[in-house]
């Protein structure tokens, strides 16, 4: 059993990695300023013995006692990121600078939840970890890409100078219960649009592509890396390979969904990546043969019931009220 302190613990990844920290017998510290995330996230494990909920924003220093560190906090939708983007960059930065002053403290390891991102719009395809990307240093989504490649800096100059026992994953778009509904990001966005009978927003003519992995899917690999060998830093992209144009993404979901809902085309923010892939013989390598194992048609029927019971449109709901 560790002490496992998760920061940005209440948004969507944090949530599921508390659930599966705590199930595991682990004791979990959930940071969160509650900026994207909410209480509704952990509210179930609230009271739990080994379970402890914590309101504090990583910009500002945190003296607690932990044996591993998870640093996820940081808004992770566009709309939310670019919302404050100052506060995005500083949340990246001087968050990372926080954690990493902790573990150095505490000689704890330390994994940080990096991001496809950090390869901006990509010329090679699919996107291995030894491509250095390329990234608009003063477009809308820098705060973000910037604030992550930072951090990646940050982590791997602690390892350097101070020895630190890092770990770095680079996550692509993931997906899963409890996205915020109103987040922005496609495939909560879709489904949501596709439950109310409102038009499906494509941005742009829709041929742009993604990589879309299920939320367990992501845990497993995120656990399996905090616990690769000491030396063995990463970064590692997780995701899953199977590739979708936006367009087939709708239509995926309409299927799913069925409905009555339209396709609008909308423009396509800048900066928006054309395509998106990860490669992840790394982290088969590294993680114990590791490789998703929900396929993207059922990892979308799960979510599609959460946001029909999270909308008050499921069977649930409906006895409830
Ligand atoms: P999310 O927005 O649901 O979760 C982020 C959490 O961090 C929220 O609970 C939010 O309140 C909290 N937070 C934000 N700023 C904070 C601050 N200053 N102090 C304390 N808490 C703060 O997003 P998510 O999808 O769960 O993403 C989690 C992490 O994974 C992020 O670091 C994100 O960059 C990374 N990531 C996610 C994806 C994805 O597809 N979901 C892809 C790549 C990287
Ligand atoms: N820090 C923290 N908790 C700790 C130790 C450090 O939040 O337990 C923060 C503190 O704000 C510090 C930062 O981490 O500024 C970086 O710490 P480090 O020891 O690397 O550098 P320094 O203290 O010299 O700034
Ligand atoms: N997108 C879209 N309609 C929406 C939301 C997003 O067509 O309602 C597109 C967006 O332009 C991008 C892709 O879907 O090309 C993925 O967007 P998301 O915000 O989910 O993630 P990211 O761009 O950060 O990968």
């Amino acid at each position: 059993m560790n002490r496992i302190l998760v920061t940005g613990g209440a948004g969507f990844l944090g949530s599921h990695l508390c659930d599966r920290l705590i199930e595991q017998g682990h004791d979990v510290l959930c940071v969160d300023n509650f900026y994207t995330g909410g209480k509704h996230n952990v509210a179930h494990l609230v009271g739990h013995p080994r379970f402890e909920l914590m309101r504090h924003d990583v910009t500002f220093p945190l003296y607690v006692e932990v044996d591993r560190i998870f640093n996820l906090a940081c808004p992770a939708s566009p709309v939310h990121y670019q919302y404050d983007p100052v506060q995005t960059t500083k949340t990246s930065v001087h968050g990372a600078i926080n954690m990493l002053g902790l573990a150095k403290r505490l000689k704890a390891r330390i994994l940080q939840a990096s991001t496809s991102e950090v390869y901006g719009d990509p010329e090679v395809h699919p996107q291995r970890e030894d491509y250095w990307g390329r990234v608009n240093p003063i477009g809308i989504r820098s705060c973000y890409d910037e604030g992550k490649r930072c951090a990646e800096t940050l982590f791997f100059d602690y390892w350097r100078q101070h020895n630190l026992d890092i770990k770095v994953v680079r996550i692509f778009n993931t997906y899963g219960p409890r996205m915020h509904p109103n987040d922005g990001r496609v495939v909560s966005n879709f489904i949501v649009q596709a439950l109310k009978g409102e038009d499906i927003t494509i941005y742009g003519d829709g041929s742009q592509t993604r990589s879309f992995c299920y939320v367990d899917d992501l845990v497993e690999a995120m656990q399996r890396m905090m616990d690769t060998e000491a030396g063995f830093t990463g970064p590692v992209n997780i995701g899953n390979p199977g590739e979708y144009s936006m367009l087939e993404l709708a239509e995926k979901i309409l299927s799913l969904v069925g409905g009555t809902s339209k396709l609008r085309f909308e423009p396509l923010p800048s900066d928006d990546p054309r395509q998106r892939q990860p490669d992840i013989a790394l982290a088969k390598e590294k993680l114990g043969g590791w490789a998703p194992s929900v396929p993207l048609e059922e990892g979308l029927k799960r979510t599609i019931a959460y946001f029909r019971e999270r909308l008050g449109m499921g069977k649930l709901a409906a006895r409830v009220a």
